[in-house]
């Protein structure tokens, strides 16, 4: 690491917390932060403060393995990048289910780098449908260079190629270069009309020399933010289903000096709570 020392010339020698930031110089005598309440021997942290600067944390729940939010952004604990894991993992480095962050890999990825099933980014790859300034897809490509299945964009190339300059199979476009081609210039061929009438659902419709492709970028956007908020629920689910059954148990240790009264404790069987201490909002 080489230091420069010129923007912040004492900053290295100042301790501050490395939870919240707090700065503890002088705090001789106190054991814990005055801000955070973290026991400053786990927190004590002195060097430059922007190699401190990122955030981490990560959901006691787990789900399949996996925490059930990952978050880790900027630079903390002496690495440059975060790395986030999980369900929903939010990062620089982003891999999960849902995953968001400058590199993003998952099932639905969306980042400035996206890499997944569903993918919405600057860059994107995505096995079904990708959205982006490029984007790559089997299925639905739409982006300002989009190469897919079916591409749609200003430059767009696949089997059925929709775009100001569309290269395809079945290509339609300003400029369309193909096997069955409608362009500008008039070309239609009777199978390109087919299919494209046949798709108008999904590119769009050409009325005179106009197409007309809002459809693409909606389904294309639809198709990540679905399975993105279906992904968010089940993770809102398995984090609300955690804090009862840690309300459950801690009612059953609270009643735990008594004398059991019968074996139908809350989670003993994983069905809620019918007995006395059932659970209130
Ligand atoms: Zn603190």
């Amino acid at each position: 690491m080489t230091t420069t020392t010129t923007l912040q010339p004492n900053a290295p020698a100042d301790p501050y917390c490395g939870n919240c930031g707090y700065t503890l110089t002088g705090l001789t005598d106190s054991s814990k932060c005055p801000e955070c309440g973290r026991p400053i021997v786990e927190v004590l942290t002195r060097g430059p403060r922007y190699l401190e600067a990122g955030k981490r944390y990560r959901s006691a729940t787990t789900l399949f393995g996996l925490p059930v939010i990952d978050i880790a952004i900027g630079p903390k604990h002496g690495e440059l990048r975060g790395r986030a894991r999980g369900i929903i993992a939010i990062g620089d480095i982003a891999t999960g289910w849902l995953a968001i962050g400058g590199f993003a890999r998952g099932i639905v990825a969306i980042g400035g780098f996206a890499l997944g099933v569903f993918a919405l980014g600057g860059g994107s790859v995505g096995l079904l449908s990708a959205m982006g300034g490029m984007a790559m897809s089997l299925g639905l490509a739409v982006g300002g260079l989009a190469i897919g299945g079916i591409a749609s964009g200003g430059l767009a190339i696949g089997w059925i190629a929709n775009g100001g300059l569309a290269i395809g199979f079945f290509a339609r476009g300003g400029e369309a270069h193909g096997v069955h081609i409608i362009n500008r210039s008039g070309a239609t061929s009777t199978k390109a009309v087919q299919m494209f009438g046949f798709l108008t659902w999904l590119v769009g419709s050409a009325r005179g020399n106009v197409v007309r492709a809002f459809q693409a970028p909606f389904y294309a956007l639809a198709s990540v933010l679905a399975p993105g908020a279906l992904i968010a629920l089940l993770a809102a689910l398995a984090t609300r289903n955690k804090s009862q059954t840690d309300q459950a148990s801690s009612a059953t240790s609270a009643n735990a000096g008594r004398p059991a009264p019968v074996r139908s404790g809350p989670g003993s069987q994983g069905t809620p709570a019918q007995g006395p201490t059932a659970l209130r909002p």
